[in-house]
């Protein structure tokens, strides 16, 4: 079988496919970046038109690292959306506007042939924290990012959880109040609604369409962002700090549920809205410690992320060497 002619392919790469950036890096065998490289996504060009961009960033960052296609053993790719990573298909990425794209196959056409492992960008970025960043420690932790929406990856016993079609950890939809406002994937009352950065937003214009009085001249129903319920909270306005304080006592009901099923070491929570403060983060840790069953609530960790911005393309190459793990996946 052996020719001689073996090429060890050690270095990976790793692919964090976005609604705005494409971002593609070259690893080594230890994970360090060898080389990368980013350009716009450019959704509207259609699916294709995305695949063959994909190929390209790809390309450049090997070029920029000088390692050749045979040197790896594969591509991995975080895409934001929903994600059976057994077929590699996106079932649905509203940023992207993809429904049902079979995006492994694609790429690897793309690639001449090349190995490509495709996973839903959260889950790759647990499996970025629990092998090099804040979960290292943990054998069981939810992995939680809270930015414009609200996404989440699961590790039990070490490794990553993926369900039975790849949707594991969408903590996002995680129903905390049944008559809520309507949610973006249909139903009501979802946690993203309320604790993600566009549903502070949408929580703050209705209740200003109400006609509660915002002290803070800069909360008005248009030009509102999360920056500005942020500040305003911060100045004292009522508006504000009512969106802020039910947005987090809302992530924090949902993570208090989630604590209660599976008795997690840790939650490693991160994203911009978290980062915006104190004034959200309060109420969730204030919810969680109420929510959650004494015995289960005050083991839990409750910390921040580790990796950054590169979490995506990292946790993209560890896909492959992942799967091999799981004895080849389906
Ligand atoms: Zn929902």
């Amino acid at each position: 079988m052996n020719d001689g002619r073996d090429i060890a392919r050690t270095a990976s790469v790793g692919v964090d496919l976005g609604g705005t950036n494409i971002r593609a890096a070259v690893f080594d065998d230890g994970m360090k970046i060898l080389g990368r490289s980013e350009i716009p996504t450019e959704a509207q060009e259609g699916a294709d038109g995305v695949i063959r961009r994909i190929a390209a960033c790809v390309r450049e960052a090997l070029d920029r690292s000088s390692i050749a296609a045979e040197e790896v053993a594969g591509v991995g790719v975080g895409a934001a959306g929903l994600t059976d990573w057994r077929t590699g298909v996106v079932v649905l990425a509203s940023n992207l506007g993809w429904r049902n794209v079979p995006l492994k196959e694609r790429l690897q056409q793309e690639l001449d042939g090349l190995r490509v492992e495709v996973d839903k960008d959260t889950n790759v970025a647990a499996l970025a924290e629990a092998r090099l960043g804040a979960g290292r420690e943990f054998r069981h932790f939810l992995y939680v990012t809270a930015g414009t929406g609200i996404g989440g990856g699961l590790i039990l016993d070490g490794t990553l959880y993926r369900g039975a079609t790849g949707g594991a950890g969408d903590i996002g939809h995680v129903v905390v109040d049944p008559d809520g406002p309507r949610c973006g994937c249909g139903d009501q009352g979802c946690v993203e609604v309320f604790s993600s950065g566009a549903g502070m937003v949408d929580r703050a214009r209705e209740m200003l369409a109400r006609g509660k009085e915002a002290a803070s001249s800069a909360m008005k129903v248009e030009g509102l962002t999360t920056e500005t319920i942020f500040k305003a909270a911060g100045e004292g306005d009522a508006v504000a700090a009512r969106v802020v304080e039910t947005a987090g006592r809302a992530l924090g009901l949902a993570l208090a549920d989630y604590v209660n099923i599976n008795n997690p070491e840790a939650i490693i929570l991160g994203g911009g809205v978290v980062r915006a403060g104190r004034a959200y983060m309060e109420p969730v840790e204030r919810e969680l410690s109420q929510r959650a069953l004494p015995a289960l609530g005050e083991i839990v960790k409750l910390v921040p992320p580790e990796l950054g911005d590169d979490v995506g393309v990292t946790g993209a190459g560890l896909l492959l060497g992942e799967s091999e793990k799981d004895g080849g996946r389906a």
